[in-house]
């Protein structure tokens, strides 16, 4: 058969379901542990169709199986279904109209499971196997399964039997719309413009002092006043009484550095709880706790005249009554900047509630440790991980008043509020669907009917994953963490904080990290701008999937990927390019002895220059580079000039030579495919297919660079400079680049002679002449 023309809409499915078919890449473990390589994928969330996110990480992770692959390791390349959580149930609630509240937790529950299944199946034919990742689709996980379930459950009673799960009375960031609690993580910011109010407190035996504040709707919480201690205005008063108009309860002024002088007034009050600073405050000033809003956030009755009221009316509400006791003194405009809940975008409380915690700041010492010990692509991602840990103020609070998640295996006594915990043996359990009798009492137990956050879920994927080996590894799980920046402060935070603690290694190894996919706008794709957002389906319907993961793998690591056109159609050209250098070799047979020339010896050469780099990228993750060294070899060097200095012995007579050109040129085309391979598989697998091997070439071996000689290169840049002089002779005297010349002379270093032959064969010049001097002269005759 004969390659045609270049059809990637044809080749591209059918060599997506043959891998899927054929098993192509099929784990199975190596005798050496060391050779096994297990890349603890991200799960995405299944409930919608894969997000841009999704795309660009799954290049990515691929990119680097292919290439792990073909250096000889033991792949396990898994795909995983993060399938629980408030995303999961939001999307249900919203398209379906199914309420947990009315359709009661378990029907609620089965609908959440019957959709995802539904949708999985979906996205793994229509999205997943068209991208044509190197998956072993016998190796999946879904998080909402029993075996997956059982998994976290028992590897919560471990941590609670150490001690790394607690329960605790805490403030809890907390969202009054979701009902739930908020990790820090599940937050935006919203920027916008708030009112600064200015209020007079009745200073006891004095005359009182202005405070400003965003949140006057807050004072009945009020437990102190603070000034900054060198405030010349307000010195004098640190250590004065001032009594809260309308709950009356009596604070003391106090000095704190944290009080900024050009802020307002230069004096603030001090409510439990407005943000994180104020529960700081709490522990470092000793001040009491005073609660006053609910879970719904509306006010107590703690909180005086603003009982009943939401966070809204409250504040309208008490300007008003400061007003008429003449406390108010006035309101300026200032920008603020609150945060709220990621998903209903309500602004975020703080309120103390029961809730279960994983102790993270126990383990900053280990988090950082094992984070020291991995290789971050790219090495400035640390950093992000550290300061996170670093700044870390709270434990991880991992229970939340939802339904679809994983369970606590978890009742509590009714009469001594023992604390009771399921027996290994009986997970996975729903404790609703048991009953328990207290061990110390023997009262009747109500179960735990909070359930837990979906992190708990994936931040032990990679015990999931390290689970299929038989021999495991004594310093780390998996090999690979890929994963967007955005989740630094979760997956890899909490992966890395319970795997520690529950094995006492770190999940990997390597940690990859891509950036943001920006529209064409460089700015965050948003349907809101829906002119600049241009998601990877439709470059994929647009180009190919091989041009659409080229441009993927043409981006720095770390850094955002914009939606660049230029990059495509440049990536679509060197693909028809390289899809015409098969074509053409294809025509040429050998057969019998072969003769190379110093074309060929300078081709070979140069190949293994940019098989070293191009490897040592690669292993840097600094794959943008190999990728850019490959491909312009392939055009530039390969293409442009090795094939123009060859076809006079391809066309030629002599059959020795011709066969030395044919054999060299099939080699470095071999090793040009591989390289490319992890970047665009299909377009390499049918060429390899066509031209070498009935096999997969994702299944083959990188190529290894032999010896790199430098004499060589000098030679091949002599070549091209003259045969470059040449062309434009040809150009600027209107002659065809196939037009003969009588005569050139070459005046050059004495290593001229050696390419006599490869300029008169390449220009069809009929005499060569070469002279030595120092400085390169090209001399033409038509
Ligand atoms: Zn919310
Ligand atoms: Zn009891």
């Amino acid at each position: 058969m004969s390659l045609g023309k270049y059809k990637p809409k044809k080749i591209e499915p059918k060599w997506a379901d043959k891998w899927v078919k054929d098993k192509t890449y099929k784990w199975t473990e190596h005798k050496d542990p060391e050779k096994n390589y297990l890349i603890d994928v991200p799960p995405p969330y299944p409930y919608q169709d894969l997000h841009a996110g999704n795309f660009v990480n799954s290049t990515y992770q691929d990119i680097m199986a292919r290439y792990k692959r073909m250096r000889g390791y033991s792949v396990l390349h898994p795909w995983g279904w993060d399938c629980h959580g408030l995303g999961a149930e939001l999307y249900i609630q919203k398209n379906f109209n199914i309420f947990a509240e009315k359709a009661g937790v378990k029907r609620f529950r089965e609908f959440c499971r019957e959709h995802l299944l539904k949708n999985i199946e979906n996205i793994r034919t229509n999205q997943a196997i068209p991208l044509g990742m190197s998956i072993d689709w016998d190796k999946q996980y879904w998080t909402m399964n029993p075996d997956y379930m059982k998994m976290v459950q028992e590897s919560f009673i471990k941590m609670h039997g150490k001690d790394y799960v607690y329960r605790g009375k805490h403030p809890v960031t907390w969202c009054p719309s979701c009902h739930s609690a908020i990790a820090e993580a599940q937050m935006d910011r919203k920027e916008g413009k708030g009112k600064l109010h200015h209020i007079k407190l009745p200073i006891i035996g004095g005359r009182g002092i202005t405070i400003a504040t965003t949140r006057p709707e807050l004072m009945a919480a009020c437990v102190a006043v603070f000034v900054h201690p060198e405030d010349k205005r307000y010195k004098d008063l640190i250590g004065k009484k001032v009594k809260i108009p309308f709950t009356g309860q009596v604070v003391k002024i106090k000095g704190n550095e944290d009080a900024d002088p050009e802020f307002g007034t230069g004096a603030v009050y001090h409510c439990t709880f407005g943000d994180k600073d104020d529960w700081r405050w709490v522990a470092e000033y000793d001040l009491p706790i005073r609660i006053i809003l609910d879970e719904s956030g509306r006010f107590t009755k703690k909180s005086g005249l603003l009982a009943g009221l939401s966070i809204k009316q409250g504040r309208e509400r008490i300007v008003e009554e400061l007003k008429k006791k003449d406390l108010y003194v006035k309101s300026e405009p200032v920008e603020q900047s609150i945060k709220v809940c990621e998903r209903c975008k309500t602004p975020i409380e703080i309120i103390v509630k029961d809730q279960w915690y994983f102790a993270t700041t126990k383990l900053k010492k280990e988090i950082k440790e094992a984070a020291d010990k991995m290789k971050w692509m790219p090495s400035f991602m640390k950093a992000r991980l550290t300061n996170w840990v670093d700044d870390a103020l709270w434990d991880w609070v991992i229970s939340r008043q939802r339904y679809w998640a994983t369970p606590f295996p978890v009742w509590y006594c009714r009469e001594c509020n023992e604390i009771i915990i399921a027996d290994k043996k009986e997970l996975p359990v729903d404790p609703v669907s048991v009953k328990k009798k207290c061990p110390k009492c023997g009262g009747d137990a109500k179960p735990e009917k909070d359930v837990m956050d979906t992190w708990m879920d994936s931040s032990i994927t990679a015990i999931y994953v390290s689970n299929w080996l038989k021999n495991q590894r004594k310093d780390r799980l998996c090999e690979l963490r890929d994963q967007g920046e955005d989740i630094i402060k979760t997956w890899a935070y909490y992966s890395i904080a319970r795997c520690v603690a529950e094995t006492g290694k770190p999940p990997f190894t390597e940690v990859l990290i891509n950036g943001m996919l920006l529209g064409t706008d460089g700015k965050k794709m948003s349907k809101r701008r829906p002119k600049a957002a241009v998601y990877p389906q439709e470059i994929i319907d647009k180009y190919s999937v091989d041009v659409y993961r080229q441009w993927v793998g043409a981006s720095n690591p770390g850094d955002a990927i914009q939606i660049d056109f230029k990059e495509m159609d440049h990536g679509k050209k060197f693909l028809n390019k390289l899809w015409n250098l098969g074509r053409f070799i294809e025509r040429f047979k050998t057969k019998g002895k072969s003769k190379e020339e110093v074309s060929d010896e300078w081709i070979i050469n140069s190949l293994n220059k940019v098989v070293k780099e191009a490897t040592e990228f690669m292993e840097q993750g600094r794959w943008n580079n190999a990728l850019k060294t490959v491909r312009d070899f392939a055009w530039h060097e390969f293409a442009d000039y090795y094939i123009e200095m060859i076809k006079y012995r391809l066309y030629g007579d002599e059959v020795r030579t011709k066969n030395g050109a044919v054999k060299t040129t099939r080699k470095v085309l071999l090793a040009i495919l591989k390289m490319l391979s992890p970047f665009t598989p299909f377009i390499t697998e049918e060429l390899y297919n066509e031209l070498y091997k009935h096999e997969s070439i994702h299944l083959s071996q990188w190529p290894r660079p032999g010896k790199v000689k430098k004499d060589l290169t000098g030679l091949g840049e002599l070549m091209k400079e003259v045969i470059s002089e040449g062309r434009q002779y040809k150009v600027n005297n209107q002659m065809s680049l196939g037009a003969e010349l009588s005569e050139i002379t070459i005046t050059g270093p004495r290593e001229l002679e050696k390419i006599k032959e490869v300029i008169a064969g390449t220009l069809r010049a009929d005499k060569v002449k070469t002279k030595s001097g120092k400085e390169l002269k090209i001399k033409i005759k038509k």
